[in-house]
Order: structure tokens, then C-alpha cells, then sequence
């Protein structure tokens, strides 16, 4: 796997391969690697001809200094992680490569981003997400750009992105991977410390609490939404939202007819987590 640092060295790194229509696939990331991350990477391994990942801590996206400051970065770490799950190309750029002096574009995607992560990490969050991303497809030109189910709502604001833009890629979203407890993956889960790593199950509990309410037979997204509050109160969180809403345009629902997704956020001590499911009341739960 070769370490490119510049949009110069990405685009010579994949001029032979787009002459020979070889199919490229592209996963951003922001280190810090995990399995949820390599599970994108794997995948795009299987599908893809030249795997690019990218590494890259985006400060536009972070609505907190301090979480940006302690946010955590080992580039040695990820490149070979990257390598192991079949990267080709590892695209680290510094922060001036991305946004040189004078950088004044922004991309802003409306309403599926006012709502959920939107409300409570403000318009420059999803902002900072669309411009890095529509910079990041633009630089590598993939066929294929891999996203994470666990950020639901991130996956729809690019999709919507993409199709709104008629920007020349398929997005794949790939299942949330989880901690053996359930516990979704996440780079910030490092900072969870004693009692916290415990509490941090309060997400997983609030959806496994809305899913078998649905498997008893309940409708009523009020009395879903109910049973998965109580469960995370069981464990002392109460979250940012914890909302039942339809899984294309993000709007709430009273009932659940076919499918719907949960979404919940909630800080653990001073550790901000999501997490979200789909209910499919024609079928399993899934997500
Ligand atoms: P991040 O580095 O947090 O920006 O995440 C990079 C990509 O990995 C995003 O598409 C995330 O949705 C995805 N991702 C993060 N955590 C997980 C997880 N637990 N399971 C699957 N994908 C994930």
C-alpha cells in the first residue's frame, strides 16, 4: 500500500487504472481504525479493482475544539491496519492540501440535515461532512464510495449529495459492527473510561428494547419510542434524541409500517455516541 499526500499524487496514482476502466473504490475515513472501519475496507477489497482509503480528520465536521483536539490520530497504526484489510492507496493529506488559503466553497445538503445530528451538532457539521466528501469523490473519482449504516444519517445526507449532484459514483452503505456486547464500534469509544464503558450500552439496550416491543406486536412509534427510553434510563443516560423517523427522508412516524429507523444519541461522561437500527415491521430487524 502506498501513503499519497497530495490530490496531484492521487489522480497520477489512478490514471492507468481509470484508462483500463479498472473499478475503483473509495472509503473515507477519519483513522483511528477500527473493524466497522475495515469492514468497509474488506468490502471494498471483494468488489473493487484499486482500493483508496482516505485519512483524514476533517475540522470543518467538529462542532467541539475539544473533541477535535482529542479525537485519536496513529497514522503508523491505520496504514497498517488499512494494508491488512486490502487497501491499495492511502490518501493522508495535511489539512492546507485540503483547504489551501482563501478556501471559501461549502456544500450544503437541506433537509435531511435538519434534523437529529443536525439539531444538536449544528448546520456546520453536516456542512463540513458534504464539502469534504464531495471533495474527496472529486480528487479520487471512485466508482464506488463505501459508507457505515452506524452513521445513518451521514450515509442519506450523501446520498442525497451525490444524487443531487449528479455526481458519477454508487454509494454502498455496510452493516454497524458491534462490540461482542453490542456496543457499536467507534473511535471515540476509546475514551470511555470504568463505569462509562458500562452505561455506553444504553444505546444498544434503547434499540434491542424498540425491537422486541415491535416483535411483540406494537405499532405505536410513541409506545416503541417509550419502551427503548426506559431501557436507556434503566442505565442512568438519557439521550440528545431518540427518534423513530422514515429511513429516506428522515421525517418522524406515528406508526411503524414497513420500515422505520431509530435513531439515538446520548453522551456517556463527556463521550457523545449514536447509534441507530431499522425496525421492519414485515420482516427481521435489521441495520
Ligand atoms: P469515521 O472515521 O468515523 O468518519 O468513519 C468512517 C466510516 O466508517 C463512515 O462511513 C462510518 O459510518 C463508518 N463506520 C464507523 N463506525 C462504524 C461501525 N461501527 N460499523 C460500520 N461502519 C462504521
Amino acid at each position: 500500500m502506498r501513503t499519497l499526500r497530495t490530490v496531484g499524487e492521487v489522480r497520477a496514482a489512478l490514471r492507468e487504472a481509470r484508462r483500463a476502466e479498472r473499478v475503483i473504490g473509495l472509503v473515507p475515513t477519519m483513522g483511528a481504525l477500527h473493524d466497522g472501519h475495515l469492514s468497509l475496507i474488506r468490502r471494498a477489497r471483494d468488489t473493487c479493482d484499486e482500493v483508496v482509503v482516505s485519512l483524514f480528520v476533517n475540522p470543518a465536521q467538529f462542532d467541539q475544539a475539544t473533541d477535535l483536539k482529542a479525537y485519536p490520530r496513529d497514522e503508523a497504526r491505520d496504514a497498517a491496519l488499512g494494508a491488512a484489510a486490502g487497501a491499495d492507496l492511502l490518501f493522508a493529506p495535511d489539512l492546507a492540501e485540503v483547504y489551501p488559503p482563501g478556501f471559501a466553497t461549502t456544500v450544503h445538503v437541506g433537509a435531511v440535515t435538519e434534523t437529529l445530528e443536525g439539531v444538536h451538532r449544528g448546520a456546520g457539521h453536516f456542512e463540513g461532512v458534504a464539502t469534504v466528501v464531495t471533495k474527496l469523490l472529486n480528487i479520487v473519482g471512485p466508482d464506488v464510495a463505501f459508507f457505515g449504516q452506524k452513521d445513518a444519517q451521514q450515509a442519506l445526507v450523501i446520498r442525497r449529495l451525490v444524487r443531487d449532484l449528479d455526481l458519477p459514483v454508487r454509494i454502498e452503505v455496510c452493516p454497524t459492527i458491534r462490540e461482542p456486547d453490542g456496543l457499536a464500534l467507534s473511535s471515540r469509544n476509546v475514551h470511555l473510561r470504568g463505569a462509562d464503558r458500562e452505561r455506553a450500552l444504553a444505546l444498544r439496550d434503547a434499540l434491542a428494547a424498540a425491537e422486541a416491543s415491535l416483535g411483540a406486536g406494537e405499532r405505536d412509534a410513541g409506545v416503541l419510542r417509550a419502551a427503548a427510553l426506559a431501557a436507556m434510563r434503566e442505565r442512568g443516560v438519557e439521550p440528545d434524541y431518540l427518534e423513530l423517523v422514515r429511513t429516506d427522508d428522515l421525517s418522524p412516524v406515528t406508526r411503524v409500517d414497513g420500515e422505520v429507523l431509530v435513531a439515538v444519541a446520548a453522551s456517556v461522561g463527556s463521550t457523545r455516541l449514536i447509534d441507530n437500527t431499522i425496525l421492519n415491521a414485515n420482516g427481521q430487524p435489521g441495520g
